[in-house]
């Protein structure tokens, strides 16, 4: 199959109880580890690039590289390219007009009325090319690529916004703001990170049915900070969100979840042990195939410890 929408995905999801992981691509390698894992497991997976990754890799090389994971894993599981945080309209358009299947529109940070007004312009855009839309109400903490937000502005998705937000938006999936927070350093340290699941709850008893997404849900592996830490790394204080808790979630309303930082630390603990170990090598496939292979193992977790989506492709 080639690429595809959310849509299926989502419904199967809901009904089922579990969640689709969105992972962060940027690289060949990242790809690579993270397709590898999905079609062993026989998961459903989205891939999503963000404007800092289509600046970094360029997007005709992200598109390709999904393409060419798509056609590795001969057609056995569905995989759907996404745009993470739109800025505008215009981002959103571009990736709409070049294969993405899924965009999302990021008006988190305007005035309620002009987040409606840029989502329904991007969600009409999208619909009449085949593609799905995410849109975010209430602001989420912390650092991802281009969106920096501080703690004391973030604010919770308010339940009593979702129907007229979905109604006059016409968008396909919500990301809500309930305790989550982008980055590796979401939280401080000493402090017991909680997803609102009472906020949630709240959100699916007006929402019944609907898709809803969390991002900055990364749990911050503690073995891959010892690591990064141990072999030439200065990693302090950095932790995430408790996976049981993520779990739960997903059991719920929540269809989608987003994971970046935690592919970013399998990564680095790969290549600095390997560089570690052996300073002699200076072949990058060498250091790399063991980033690779941290991410395919991270993945493997993620699928089947929190998002519950092995065997659903
Ligand atoms: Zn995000």
């Amino acid at each position: 199959m080639p690429l595809v929408t959310t849509t299926e995905m989502f419904k199967k999801a809901y009904d089922g109880g579990y969640a689709i992981g969105a992972f962060n691509v940027n690289n060949m390698e990242i790809v690579q580890g993270i397709t590898e894992a999905a079609r062993e497991l026989h998961s459903p997976v989205i891939l999503q690039a963000s404007a800092g990754a289509r600046k970094y890799a360029q997007a005709a090389y992200l598109k390709h590289l999904v393409e060419a994971a798509v056609e590795a894993t001969n057609d056995e599981i569905p995989i759907a390219l996404h745009l993470d945080h739109g800025a505008d309209f215009d981002i959103c358009k571009d990736c709409i007009d070049n294969g993405f299947t899924s965009v999302m529109i990021d008006g988190s940070s305007r005035p309620y009325e002009e987040n409606i007004e840029v989502s329904k312009q991007v969600a009409d855009y999208a619909h009449e090319h085949g593609v799905v839309v995410e849109a975010e109400l209430g602001t989420l903490a912390g650092i991802e690529d281009d969106v920096n937000v501080a703690a004391e502005t973030a604010q919770y998705t308010d339940p009593d916004q979702v129907v007229d937000f979905v109604n006059r938006t016409g968008v396909d999936s919500l990301a809500i703001a309930i305790g989550t927070s982008h980055g590796a350093y979401k939280f401080k340290p000493g402090t017991q990170p909680h997803i609102r699941l009472d906020i949630l709850a709240d959100i699916v008893e007006k929402l019944p049915g609907f898709p809803i997404v969390l991002h900055g849900s990364s749990s911050v592996p503690q073995e891959h900070v010892k690591t990064i830490n141990e072999y030439g790394g200065a990693l302090q204080g950095a932790i995430g969100i408790p996976e049981d808790q993520l779990r739960e979630a997903a059991k719920s309303a929540v269809c989608k979840i987003n994971i970046d930082s935690d592919l970013r630390l399998a990564m680095t603990a790969g290549v600095r042990e390997h560089l570690t170990k052996y300073p002699s090598h200076f072949d990058p496939r060498q250091y790399l195939s063991d980033g690779r292979n941290n991410v395919k193992v991270l993945v493997r977790d993620k699928i089947i410890n929190v998002l519950g989506s092995e065997n659903k492709a």
